[in-house]
């Protein structure tokens, strides 16, 4: 089996030799043996990619020159590897004439080499028979650009979606635009591979190639509803293609980045599914049906909905009546697991109002640990539900900013309350509740304390290391030079403050702020923030249960689309 990377491979070539052809997939466990031999600033596919090979799971490899990090993988793989064949093809930037002249002179080259390494011999026959085209489909759909998906990430994404995905990263979608008849009435080598080469070249063009018009015709596709790019850290490229992308699209444009490990999954899924909210293309389960009883209680004028939000921290629960009057709410540590707070928080909710469990016809959950939860008819994520909550709260919000236990967001909405984009940062405990958490700890205060002690500061002290563990050191040894409380407690409130400000200011500037979760009580954090962004943010009462609130809400919509006349 011959394993390749990239799309622009000249996989045919090899059916001409009787040989079998595989994209190279495969995600690693962990990098113990890449690690002994690969430079830190290895994107994680290039590790991945060098790891497989390193435990002897590729034994034939063609690598294309597209970037430094293939570039590296393929001299530290020809010194450190065993491999029966490993070869390094030269692309194109371009699909000019002069291009596919050079790139047919590098299939030529790869095809010489194969021979000599397998002693084959090419079937001109059998390569013709390896071309088929892919059938076109007429539906809306979402596209992935940006560098190598995993199959994993990709199903995470199809799944989150109710359109269909096309994968027009590296290895997706490779469908050549070929002729046929001419290649078979090609006289020589020379002539076929100048068509193959061109058929190779007419695919869309990746982050590598500098012609981009078959990208600028598909963002203008009108069957295209959005677009997620994909990047991997470390990657080359991404930074000035989706510079340009954000400037391009006329479509909702999702960013994420992984490492091209499976541990990334997780985090994503939300952003994935909240992308697909956004665009209206949410797959969700199978959501549970009023029965006859809850009909009832509809027609008659007198029933409940609630909302769940399942957070790292906090279990919130809003239980709301037919009228959008809350009736009761409750907010309990999260503790022992969501399915179990989840269940503690609306039987107390429900003892608050005085209610029943049955009065309650329709439940929604969220947050994250809202797949956990048996409870709920039906669940959407926290950004979508915040955005519900907030718009109620005050209509005339339009970036709102949450800083939960696990990340933080800033989400811009529309006047109606829906999303219009979001950003979010999960990757590290930097901006996060957490973050907080772990240095009222190292203080020896309380969040409560801690919320109002930083007012006070007077010397401007900076924590300059975002990292959560880096910044507890450095507050211990600002604790050791005897700095007052309040300053370092202003210098992480400023921290914090510079992290989240961040992504409220890519979103755009866009009056009114509002600031929902349980950090919105932190005065010291909201004053930092006000300050980092320049404008008043909106505090209510109501901040810390806005995302169980907006699910409480989506659940009265439910029942209100669903109700009999
Ligand atoms: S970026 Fe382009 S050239 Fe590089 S591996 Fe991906 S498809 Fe191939
Ligand atoms: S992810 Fe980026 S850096 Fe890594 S191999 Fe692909 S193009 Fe190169």
């Amino acid at each position: 089996m011959i394993h390749y990377i990239c799309k622009w491979t000249p996989v045919e070539l090899f059916a001409g030799f009787g040989e079998e052809t595989a994209p190279f997939h495969e995600m690693a466990e962990d990098f113990d043996l890449a690690d002994k031999v690969a430079p830190v600033n290895l994107c994680g596919f290039g590790r991945a990619l060098t790891e497989a090979v390193l435990r002897g799971h590729v034994r034939s490899l063609i690598l294309v020159n597209c970037c430094d990090t293939m570039r590296r993988t393929y001299d530290i793989l020809a010194a450190r590897a065993d491999l029966d064949f490993l070869y390094i093809l030269d692309l194109p930037h371009e699909d000019t004439e002069c291009e596919i002249d050079a790139f047919a002179a590098s299939i030529l080259r790869l095809k010489r080499a194969y021979e000599k390494f397998s002693g084959k011999t090419f079937d001109r026959e059998r390569f013709l028979r390896a071309f088929s085209r892919k059938k076109e489909e007429n539906t809306p759909y979402v596209g992935i650009l940006g560098v190598k998906v995993s199959p994993a990430l990709e199903k995470v994404i199809a799944d989150a979606l109710s359109v269909r995905v096309e994968n027009e990263t590296c290895l997706g979608n490779r469908s050549l635009d070929f002729d046929l008849p001419a290649m078979r009435a090609a006289g020589t080598d020379e002539e076929l591979f100048r068509l193959y080469a061109e058929a190779i070249l007419r695919q869309m063009p990746c982050c590598r190639m500098t012609t981009s018009h078959k990208r600028e015709k598909m963002f203008l596709d009108e069957r295209l509803q959005g677009i997620i790019y994909h990047t991997i850290k470390f990657c080359d490229f991404y930074g000035f293609e989706y510079a340009r992308m954000a400037r391009e699209a006329k479509v909702p444009l999702l960013k994420i980045e992984t490492d091209y490990t499976a541990q990334s999954m997780g985090q994503l899924k939300t952003r994935i599914e909240a992308f697909a909210e956004t665009i209206g293309a949410r797959s969700g389960a199978a959501e549970n049906q009023l029965t006859e009883r809850q009909r009832e209680m509809i027609r008659e004028g007198k029933y409940y909905t609630a909302g769940i939000d399942s957070g790292s921290t906090s279990t919130d629960v809003v239980i709301l009546d037919q009228d959008r009057k809350m009736v009761s709410s409750i907010i309990i540590p999260t503790g022992g697991g969501a399915s179990m707070s989840a269940e503690t928080s609306l039987a107390k909710a429900l003892e608050k109002a005085g209610l029943s469990r049955e009065q309650i016809v329709r439940i929604v959950t969220t947050g994250y640990g809202r797949a956990y939860i048996d409870e709920g008819d039906a669940s959407i994520t926290e950004i979508t539900c915040h955005a519900k909550g907030a718009h109620f709260l005050n209509p005339l919000v339009r970036t709102i900013i949450d800083i939960g236990g696990q990340d933080s967001k800033a989400i811009r909405v529309d006047e109606a309350g829906a999303v219009q984009n979001f950003l979010m940062n999960d990757k590290c405990a930097a901006g996060t509740g957490r973050f907080l958490e772990t240095m009222a700890k190292t203080l020896g205060i309380s969040l409560t304390e801690m919320s109002t002690l930083g007012l006070d500061w007077k010397e401007n002290v900076t924590i300059s290391s975002m990292c959560t563990v880096f910044a507890e050191s450095e507050v211990v040894s600002l604790v050791a030079q005897n700095k007052a409380l309040p300053d370092i407690i202003h210098g992480l409130n400023v921290s914090v403050a510079s992290k989240v400000g961040g992504l409220a200011s890519r979103l755009g500037e866009m009056e009114e702020y509002m600031m929902t979760g349980g950090v919105a009580r932190n005065q010291g954090i909201v004053k930092a923030l006000e300050e980092k962004i320049g404008h008043p943010i909106y505090i209510c009462e109501e901040a810390q249960i806005c995302g169980a609130l907006g699910a409480a809400l989506f659940a009265l919509e439910k029942v209100e689309a669903e109700a009999p006349a």
